[in-house]
């Protein structure tokens, strides 16, 4: 089984304008559309669309619960998540101008999470995860989930005896490369948060091996190096228009983790990901992606050993 932990849920609001942003004017909408903005439900719904069996856990706020919960049963995402009483999962405006590939993200912090909510969620954990299976802990801490709260989950974790994948940023990552989890997959701008400038990529990676099994370093349109058992790839992504990168990792991340979980040779398993998410960034939003065009593309990728 695989469970996905998103502690800093979101709900986006994809806002698609007429035309371009204009201040001082009324800028006219053509549509909304409301998506999953949590990474850890990115990386389930990834899943979920590859038939591979996976919860999401995590917290909710119950004010909106129902608008959030609507979402992830549009998208057929298995979840059991965690009540924050009185609060509400915070919404984030994603503006798309006509014909103009990216976009603009407002985020709000998220609720404050208190201790309580913690021990719920870490009970519901413990009661489920078992040996064997994989655990995905993606996105960013909420207001009062410490450093410290996230250490207290990967020791649970670890006693289990669970495979602990960790796409997370920052202090958090850091955390996570130093309690030697077995997964990683840090972007070209997280990634400089765990180098020593004075070594070489791949003189770094081989540092970062010692502590994590799979290290995988996503480099946008350039691809992915990845380092496991002593050995080094480097992965390409085939040539696609790109219209929204957002989410480009966690499908990544999602379609990677289903293959391992499938026990498929990791080359395939890193050039279907690779493939999964050149077909997510030709998309508007931050999680739609097609399987069979992926299976297409799967075949321009090229994966080199170093
Ligand atoms: P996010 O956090 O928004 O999900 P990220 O910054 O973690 O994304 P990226 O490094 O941007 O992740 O992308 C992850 C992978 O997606 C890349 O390694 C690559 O395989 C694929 N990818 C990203 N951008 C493109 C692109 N423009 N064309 C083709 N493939 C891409
Ligand atoms: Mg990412």
């Amino acid at each position: 089984m695989i469970y996905t932990i998103t502690l800093n849920p979101a709900i986006d609001r994809l806002l698609f304008l007429e035309g371009t942003l204009i201040k001082g004017k009324n800028n006219r909408l053509q549509e909304i559309i409301y998506d999953l903005g949590g990474k850890g439900h990115h990386g389930s719904y990834a899943m979920s669309r590859l038939d591979v069996e996976n919860q999401a856990l995590g917290f909710c706020g119950t004010t909106n619960k129902r608008k959030l919960e609507k979402i992830l049963s549009e998208k057929g995402i298995n979840h059991n998540l965690v009540d924050v009483y009185g609060k509400a999962t915070r919404e984030s405006y994603v503006i798309l101008e006509a014909g103009i590939s990216g976009s603009i993200l407002i985020t709000e912090r998220g609720f404050q999470i208190t201790n309580y909510d913690i021990e719920l969620l870490n009970e519901q954990i413990e009661s489920k995860v078992r040996t064997g299976d994989i655990v995905l802990i993606a996105g960013s801490l909420p207001p009062g989930y410490k450093l410290q709260d996230l250490e207290e989950l990967l020791n649970l974790l670890k006693k289990t005896g669970c495979f602990i994948a960790c796409d997370l940023s920052g202090e958090a990552l850091k955390k996570a490369v130093d309690m030697e989890v077995n997964f990683i997959k840090p972007n070209r701008f997280e990634i400089q948060e765990l180098l020593s400038s004075e070594n070489t990529m791949l003189d770094n990676l081989k540092e970062l091996a010692k502590k994590v099994e799979y290290v995988i370093v996503s480099q946008g349109s350039e691809g992915s190096i990845c380092s496991h058992a002593g050995n080094f790839y480097q992965v390409t992504t085939p040539k696609v228009v790109a219209v929204n990168d957002t989410g480009a990792g966690d499908c990544f991340v999602g379609s990677f983790l289903s293959g391992l979980s499938l026990n498929r040779p990791l080359t395939e398993c890193l050039s279907f990901a690779s493939a999964c998410a050149a077909s997510k960034v030709q998309h508007n939003d931050s999680t739609t992606f097609s399987v069979k065009e992926a299976k297409i593309l799967q075949k321009r990728v090229t994966v080199k050993k170093l």
